[in-house]
């Protein structure tokens, strides 16, 4: 049987007890509405006996689902009265399945060890901090094979776009060095407590069976932060600064078979991983 989520009435009077007030630093924008906590679980489609991995789970809403739907729930909170508190809100709403949940209270771009491997994210991520947090995860936790992440819409788009694409950029390439990222849908602004400004979009991303190189990724990534921190210019003008000279970046990018009048936004991720092989075989 579905069993109740947090509605309006039960967020304001979990805010109200705790005396808390959402702050907008650290991107509390709390969930009210449950119909939208079951869509976030059927586009997570999670497996059996998952261990997820929340971000910010903050009074509770999407962590009630979670408990419903996975084996094991850890979530990481930086607000210490939510982390608090959380536990017992586990234990009122969902007394049988409360101790499935851990409550970690930290700092998400800082967490390097997790008492179970996630095999799943599945979080509405603080809007400020999503991009550095998902790919913080990404690299630090090889168990999560996928996930499912609300955030902006716009960081939805940019995270799921294609080279060629006016919203395509470091995010996307770098998201899809480890996964496959497509967008799941847009959701509106009411659904929270208090509204944003903007509406949201769901992420969802299956992680590479295989990498996409065998190529170390910081070089692969500097060289991705160095094409798009000068977007207009040349490949070749771009990465001067990455591969030594503009010279050196030339002779890099036509042994790895680009040519070095294209722009960075015109390359998916394997070619940027062949620029960085090239680049490694170069003395890089
Ligand atoms: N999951 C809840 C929901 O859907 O109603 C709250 C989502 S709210 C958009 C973001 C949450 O992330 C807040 O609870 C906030 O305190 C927390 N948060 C913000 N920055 C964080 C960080 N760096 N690490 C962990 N949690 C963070």
């Amino acid at each position: 049987a579905a069993r109740p989520l947090l509605g309006p009435a039960e967020i304001r009077a979990l805010a109200e007890q705790l005396g808390i007030r959402p702050t907008k630093t650290l991107g509390q924008n709390f969930v009210i509405d449950p119909n939208t906590i079951r869509r976030i679980i059927a586009a997570a489609r999670l497996g059996a006996g998952e261990t997820v991995l929340e971000v910010g789970p903050g009074l509770g809403s999407l962590t009630l689902g979670l408990l419903d739907a996975a084996e094991q729930v850890v979530a990481v909170e930086i607000d210490p009265p939510l982390a608090e508190q959380l536990p017992r809100t586990a234990e009122r709403f969902r007394p049988e399945r409360a101790d499935r949940l851990t409550v970690i209270e930290q700092d998400a771009l800082r967490v390097q060890e997790l008492p179970a491997a996630p095999s799943a994210l599945v979080a509405n991520l603080p809007y400020n901090v999503a991009v550095p947090v998902l790919l913080h995860l990404l690299g630090r936790f090889p168990s999560l094979r996928h996930g499912l992440v609300m955030v902006q819409e716009e960081v939805a788009d940019r995270l799921a776009a294609a080279p060629g694409s006016k919203v395509y950029g470091v995010p996307s390439v770098k998201a899809s060095w480890y996964a496959e990222v497509t967008k799941a849908g847009t959701i509106g602004k009411n659904v929270f407590w208090p509204a944003p400004k903007i509406a949201s979009g769901l992420v969802r991303f299956v992680r590479r069976d295989e990498p996409v190189a065998a190529v170390d990724r910081d070089l692969v990534f500097a060289a991705v932060d160095a094409a798009f921190a000068q977007r207009r210019k040349t490949l070749r003008a771009a990465l001067a600064g990455w591969a030594g000279s503009a010279a050196a970046a030339g002779e890099i990018l036509e042994a790895a078979g680009i040519d070095p009048g294209e722009r960075g936004e015109k390359l998916d991720v394997h070619q940027f991983a062949r620029i960085a092989q090239a680049g490694a075989a170069a003395g890089l």
